[in-house]
């Protein structure tokens, strides 16, 4: 049994964006190439819901891959979903609540932060659609820099509008920029999650915590010889264990960087 599952992670599909925020978009034709080459290798999209229930019975299918986004910007419902639905693969969503049917102000210093988001109504008909709803807080922030009361409101906060309008309950949730500690993945499984994604630029092992699940960031530059080379195990390495010395080092940086410029993150509901 193959000891990895790719968990792919998408941002917008959509032709067109401020150069700062390229790494984040991926054209809609890039995208059904994409979803080509995983058909033609016969692999089986899951929710992460769904993949985490399977593979805690112990039937996690060996061909099994996860597709996510994060945001709920409105390219989803424009671009990404009609081709998800053509070729019929389910898919996860991850909704920044505090900015559903405005613009995404948190990526104003990529120079997207006009960037539409979805409505409350397209949102609330996609699980209609094949399409997991997540949570992935209220406003965005760095979680691992935030008091713990404060991290507990923006997760608590976003699950609990989410929930009360797509009349369901919201198993999943992904850290805003993919930072968490050991305790914010604590507040995370005690609001009642059942699985919640980082960031890792590597494979997800199979047996990884569900609260700690790791996911390749997908780029416009990936053609799908490259995706092809990461489903047969040559491009992504598996993704290290969460809280190394690295990471550490990174937070404390950009502690101290929000605390210099005068602008600690504060929660905005
Ligand atoms: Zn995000």
């Amino acid at each position: 049994m193959s000891a990895t599952v790719p968990i792919l992670m998408y941002h917008s599909v959509d032709d067109s964006c401020d150069p700062a925020y390229r790494r984040w978009i991926v054209s809609p034709e890039r995208f059904a190439e994409h979803l080509s080459v995983l058909r033609d290798r016969g692999y089986e999209p899951l929710t992460i819901a769904n993949l985490v229930r399977r593979q805690q019975a112990g039937s996690l299918p060996e061909n099994a891959i996860a597709i996510t986004f994060d945001d709920g910007l409105a390219d989803f419902g424009r671009h990404a979903l009609p081709i998800l639905e053509r070729f019929g693969f389910a898919s996860t969503l991850f909704v920044t609540t505090g900015y559903v049917g405005e613009s995404a102000r948190w990526l104003a210093d990529l120079g997207e932060g006009d960037r539409p988001m979805m409505t409350w109504d397209e949102i609330a008909a996609l699980p209609q659609r094949n399409v997991e709803v997540g949570a992935h807080t209220h406003s965005h922030p760095q979680l691992d820099l935030l008091a713990e009361a404060d991290a507990r409101r923006e997760i608590e906060h976003g699950k609990a509008l989410l929930e009360a309008h797509i009349g369901r309950r919201v198993e999943s949730f992904a850290y805003p920029h993919g930072y968490s500690t050991p305790m914010v993945r604590r507040l995370v499984a005690r609001a009642g999650f059942s699985a919640a994604c980082r960031v890792a630029d590597g494979l997800s092992r199979r047996g990884e915590s569900p609260f700690a699940l790791s996911r390749l960031i997908v780029t416009g530059e990936w053609t799908a010889s490259q995706m092809e080379d990461l489903l047969d195990g040559r491009f992504a390495p598996v993704a290290p264990a969460p809280d190394r010395a690295a990471m550490q080092a990174w937070r404390l940086y950009r502690r101290l960087r929000s605390a210099f410029a005068g602008s600690r993150p504060t929660v905005a509901f």
